[in-house]
């Protein structure tokens, strides 16, 4: 008899075995697909893990229903990877294998398929009957589920024919599809190049005498192109000289004006030359040569550069290097949807060397950039990607750039595998034996306690490209302000003062709000009661715009109400702003001004986001007010002011990373301003100026931050020093969730002992009817992390044995944040 072991894409166990032919044992091969069965009905789509002979389980084994593959899809690589994930944050390897997959290589029974939109006549004469009978059938039906087309072909194996189709890209599997955006092109003017002599444009300013319409016109062309130095917007010019198209349309007719279009991305590089690297400065050029020389004895390197350093410049440079020996790169941020500006900033220069991999695009242009790194194609020889591009199929990985490297985001949280894309990626460099390269203006505290101790290199990169000046960050005292009564709503005089010198300046003003929403309480002044979600232990949030409450957790949303519910007196009051009242206040402080916001409710439609930056870069926005949305390292030119409504919820937030996490928010949004000669300036108001925090984000002094923070860190045993694992239990019902934990709290003190904290209730204890306890387990760095987790293992499987709790759900997060 022969055998295969099969990862299935769940959370069970780590692999299942099945039974298979003698010719199907040569055939198959590590890292194929396979169609099997499972329980009475399902059909699953796993990967080969393992193939051997005569060594019969213990229980009797099912036959797979179809080989998917001619050759692996999967490399042996991967998997050691994937083990090594599924292993070290404590899942199976099915839930890294439905992480790691386009859902179009992972058919089973509960999988819909439809035909592809598309206008091209679909080529019937390659399908077999099958696969025609169940293009027929999607004609009449839009969509189906694998057991209708079990029926439809009469036949029980239907995995092939789908997974034939999905190649021939005639059916597709359905999902939330993110479409990429395209930027809008965008009509410029310029003088003809006939009119380029003095002499010429003389005779013609003289002809134009009589026709001051058309002179006018020329004359704001000149003035703003010697403002702005960048190209004239069609609109703009029209709009500057108070006239009409048709006036303009009359100066390109005669040969005066020429028309040009530019896509909005382009205009940065203007006057640039195309695809080539630029060149480094001398401070670029030296942290450079010292990435090189430090990549000589260290696998990572930690590029500290202050915002704006240059450091995508130095990636540049290395990508350019690399790509040259043929190797493979790999080029991680922490969200792709926030990138298009990093996207065409490295198309500009490896055209189309580049892919990008993100787990929104649509599964089709995920299948192609996979079978295009599979194969080596120059195509994907450099892939941009959010933290799932670490599960891409490399063959020959050079170098992971790990950009933002301290961006939260890169950890999964849910669902498991909640792994740490930074580390993980780490580690598929040392598989590949690649090199890693992570940036970041304000290095995570792990990374640069790595660095510091010598398991990372670290180069430093201090000053801003092109002798920009790090912005003048001042903290405004809003206590006081409030007793002088010098603020206006949420603004202090100070912050107006900077906002009206900025917009006299013709410059573009960020505001960075760290909550959406108008006023995220609503309370009864009479009884102090506010209305809470039904479902999470949280206060509803009042939305203006929508006159609606919501809740931030679960989604349930209300009307406002009229009175209170709880003593039926009308006396709502808004407690607490958030965004929205932010954008209200300023459209009666600011009439003339263009406003807009940009938070999680703005950003929600197809686009939105990509619109909001664009119309910040074609500076048709004069104010934004945002979330922390806004601190993701982006690239404007013009913005010479940034103000921090409020900076004490962020430091008061009940987290042992909060101060760590305000410092690089505060530094991160600060560093949006002045990224030209002028110094940008930020404001940060503050009930509390004298914080530790706030005074080393105004002096910029990571190190001095990072010293206290890591003392502190020390003192109560948190990371760098001690790993910590988190373990969460949930139920609907309070005592069972709350005697489950317990239950797991005391068997793991046993032999933790006072290093498990809790259980603990978080601050919302309850989310969509789920009540939330957590245990946290601290680890010395001298205690066996493997050991730990086996135990924590032990202790999971006898809890799994207990009736009682069978539905407590538990989960385990390691290096939680
Ligand atoms: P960081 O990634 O450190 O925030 P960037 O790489 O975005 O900094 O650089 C800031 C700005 O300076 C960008 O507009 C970039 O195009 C420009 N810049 C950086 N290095 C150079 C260089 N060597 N030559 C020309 N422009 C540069
Ligand atoms: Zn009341
Ligand atoms: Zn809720």
């Amino acid at each position: 008899m022969y055998f295969i072991d099969v990862i299935l894409p769940i959370p069970l166990k780590q692999t299942f075995t099945y039974n298979i032919r003698k010719e199907e044992a040569s055939f198959l091969q590590q890292g194929m697909r396979v169609a099997v069965p499972f329980g009475k009905t399902k059909v699953y789509t796993g990967i080969v893990y393992a193939v051997f002979k005569d060594k019969p389980p213990n229980y009797e084994t099912k036959t797979i229903d179809q080989i998917l593959d001619e050759q692996p899809l999967i490399t042996q690589r991967q998997i050691k990877h994937w083990e090594w994930i599924a292993n070290y944050y404590m899942c199976t390897l099915g839930e890294v294998v439905r992480a790691a997959l386009p859902s179009a290589f992972l058919l089973e029974s509960e999988t819909i398929v439809s035909l592809i939109a598309s206008e091209k006549e679909v080529d019937e004469s390659d399908f077999s009957d099958e696969e025609f009978m169940v293009f027929e059938a999607l004609q009449h039906q839009p969509s189906l589920h694998i057991n209708d087309i079990r029926n439809i072909l009469d036949k029980q194996h239907v995995v092939k024919i789908l997974d034939g189709l999905l190649q021939k890209k005639v059916i597709e599997v359905q999902e939330e599809v993110y479409e990429q955006y395209t930027p809008k092109l965008k009509r410029y003017l310029k003088l003809a190049s006939n009119y380029a002599s003095e002499e010429n444009l003389r005779a013609l300013l003289d002809t134009l005498t009589r026709a001051p319409k058309q002179r006018e016109v020329l004359m704001n062309l000149f003035m703003l192109s010697a403002q702005q130095k960048k190209p004239v917007e069609s609109v703009e010019l029209q709009k500057k000289s108070d006239t009409t198209a048709s006036v303009i349309k009359t100066l390109i007719d005669k040969g005066v004006l020429e028309e040009y279009f530019l896509q909005r991305d382009r205009i940065q590089y203007e006057g640039e030359e195309a695809s080539e690297v630029k060149e480094l400065n001398e401070a670029q050029e030296q942290a450079f040569s010292e990435i090189r020389s430090n990549f000589d004895n260290q696998d990572v390197v930690l590029l500290h550069g202050v915002t704006s350093s240059g450091k995508t410049e130095i990636y540049v440079k290395l990508i350019a290097e690399l790509i040259a020996t043929g190797k493979q790169v790999l080029y991680m941020l922490p969200e792709i949807a926030l990138t298009t500006q990093l996207i065409s900033r490295l198309q500009f220069y490896f055209a189309e060397k580049v892919s990008v991999y993100h787990s929104k695009y649509s599964v089709n242009e995920r299948v192609e950039v996979w079978n295009n790194v599979l194969n080596n194609k120059p195509k994907a020889q450099i892939v941009i990607g959010a933290r799932s591009s670490l599960f891409l199929p490399f063959s020959d990985l050079g170098l992971i750039i790990v950009d933002e490297e301290h961006e939260p985001s890169f950890k999964q949280y849910n669902p498991s595998p909640r792994y740490h894309a930074r580390d993980a990626a780490i580690v598929l460099a040392s598989l590949h034996q690649a090199k890693t390269l992570m940036g970041s203006a304000t290095p995570s505290l792990e990374s640069y306690h790595n660095a510091e101790t010598g398991k990372y290199g670290l180069v430093q990169l201090k000053k801003r490209f092109g002798n920009v000046l790090m912005p003048d960050i001042e903290l405004v005292d809003i206590k006081e302000k409030h007793r002088k009564k010098l603020m206006k709503g949420h603004f202090s005089d100070h912050l107006l003062e900077a906002m009206h010198e900025a917009l006299a300046n013709e410059e573009q003003i960020i505001l960075f709000q760290n909550r959406r929403g108008f006023s995220p309480i609503v309370e009864c002044t009479t009884c102090g009661i506010s209305p809470q979600c039904p479902n999470c232990d949280v206060s509803l949030t009042y939305h203006q715009y929508k006159k609606e409450l919501r809740c931030h957790y679960c989604g349930y949303h209300m009307a406002m109400l009229q009175s209170c519910m709880a003593c039926g007196s009308e006396t709502l009051d808004a407690k607490g702003f958030g965004t929205e009242q932010i954008e209200t206040e300023l459209s009666s402080l600011f009439p003339d001004h263009t406003i807009a916001r940009m938070d999680q409710d703005t950003t929600r439609g197809k686009h939105a986001y990509a619109k909001l930056i664009e119309k910040l870069e074609n500076l048709e926005i004069d104010i934004l007010v945002g979330t922390q949305m806004l601190a993701k390292g982006l690239d404007f030119r013009n913005i010479g002011l940034v103000g921090v409504m409020n900076a004490d919820n962020l430091l008061n937030f009940p987290d042992f990373r909060a101060h760590e996490r305000s410092y690089q928010l505060l530094q991160q949004v600060s560093g949006r301003a002045g990224r030209t000669e002028k110094r940008g300036k930020v404001l940060i108001q503050t009930f509390n100026p004298y914080h530790q925090i706030l005074q080393q984000v105004s002096t910029n002094d990571y190190e001095l931050m990072y010293k206290q923070q890591t003392e502190e860190r020390y003192q109560y045993k948190y990371p760098p020093y001690f790993r910590t694992i988190k373990i969460t239990c949930k139920d609907r019902n309070f005592d069972k969730m709350q005697k489950a934990a317990v239950w797991f709290g005391r068997a793991l003190e046993l032999k933790l002992g006072a290093n498990v904290l809790g259980p603990e209730q978080p601050p919302v204890g309850r989310i969509r009817n789920q009540f939330i306890t957590n245990i946290l387990v601290k680890i010395p760095k001298q205690q066996s992390l493997g050991k730990t987790k086996n135990y924590i293992s032990k202790v999971q499987r006898s809890f799994n044995a207990i009736k009682e709790f069978s539905t407590v759900r538990l989960s385990i997060d390691v290096d939680n944040y």
